[in-house]
């Protein structure tokens, strides 16, 4: 599993400011990414380019799934097998949802995809159990549920097709901590499983504790590409992108701890066993 984004530049309009201005990236197999930067940098135009809802207005993006070479290109001729392995869900949830019922809004997309009905329907309610939405919800309507459910059923949705690769853009805005936790778990059982999780948000907290690979856009442009842990070492870089340091890191800081921890349980045990040592 491999993308490939190469010189790639794009803008909305003729004649408008570069939305995405000459970006070189490359992911490999089943990590963990995470796109951040400020609002208006780029995020969400940069991911529709991996299933082809936007096109490169110049350069190109190359995705090898299982040996196969896809082009995100109009001259694509499997651009539906390419949708089908690379699962994006929205940045607003709604946008996604619009059958009647729960079971069935997370049907369609195996159902789109060539599974039979009764495989359609084994993979939805296999994934709505995943994301801890029970059998009471499955003939309610997906337009009654709370913030935080649509997001649930909408992640039910593309997980249910059983993707290779999983585009998330701010998938935890409506969740609560606890949810979100529980997502992030989700996440790492699915690179467990092979599958490659691109996420987009702002939360440089989630960011630092869940991330193999971390990018930075700002303006259009790439201002960091790289490991999780060199991400947030420049403060200057950080300054002039409007990216926070993560808390925990600047917790271990104000703590002199020196184990390297990446959530707040770590570097409380971390502090106990480092003040024991004394
Ligand atoms: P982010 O997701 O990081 O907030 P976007 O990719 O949405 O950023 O936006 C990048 C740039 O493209 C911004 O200048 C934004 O105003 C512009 N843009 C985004 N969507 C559209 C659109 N549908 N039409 C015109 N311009 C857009
Ligand atoms: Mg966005």
């Amino acid at each position: 599993m491999k993308i490939k984004v190469s010189n790639v530049s794009y803008t909305y309009k003729k004649g408008d400011k570069l939305a995405l201005e000459d970006i070189n990236l490359e992911f490999n197999g089943s990590e963990v990414i995470f796109i951040m930067g400020a609002s208006g940098s780029g995020k969400s135009t940069l991911i529709q380019h991996l299933n082809g809802l936007l096109f490169p207005c110049k350069g190109k993006v190359e995705i090898e799934i299982d040996g196969k070479t896809f082009l995100v290109d109009k001259k694509e001729k499997n651009m539906k097998e390419l949708r089908k392995q690379v699962g994006l869900v929205f940045q607003f949830p709604e946008n996604q949802l619009f059958e009647s019922s729960v079971l069935k809004d997370v049907m369609f997309g195996p159902k789109n995809f060539g599974y039979s009905n009764s495989e359609a329907e084994k993979l939805a309610k296999g994934s709505l159990t995943l994301m801890g939405i029970g059998e009471n919800y499955y003939n309610r309507s997906p337009f009654d549920l709370s913030g935080g459910e649509k997001r649930k059923v909408a992640l039910a949705g593309v997980i249910a097709s059983k993707p290779k690769i999983l585009v998330l853009d701010e998938p935890t805005s409506s969740l609560d901590n606890k949810s979100t936790q529980e997502f992030f778990k989700i996440v790492e059982r699915l690179k467990e499983k092979g599958v490659m999780v691109i996420v987009v948000t702002h939360d440089v907290d989630l960011c630092y504790e869940y991330a193999d690979k971390v990018v930075i856009l700002s303006k259009g442009k790439v201002a960091y590409f790289g490991d999780y842990n060199n991400a947030f070492n420049n403060e200057e870089v950080l300054k002039s992108v409007n990216v926070e340091k993560p808390f925990v890191l600047k917790a271990k800081e104000r703590l002199l701890v020196e184990k390297d921890v990446r959530s707040i349980a770590q570097l409380v045990e971390a502090y106990r066993e480092e003040s024991q040592d004394e």
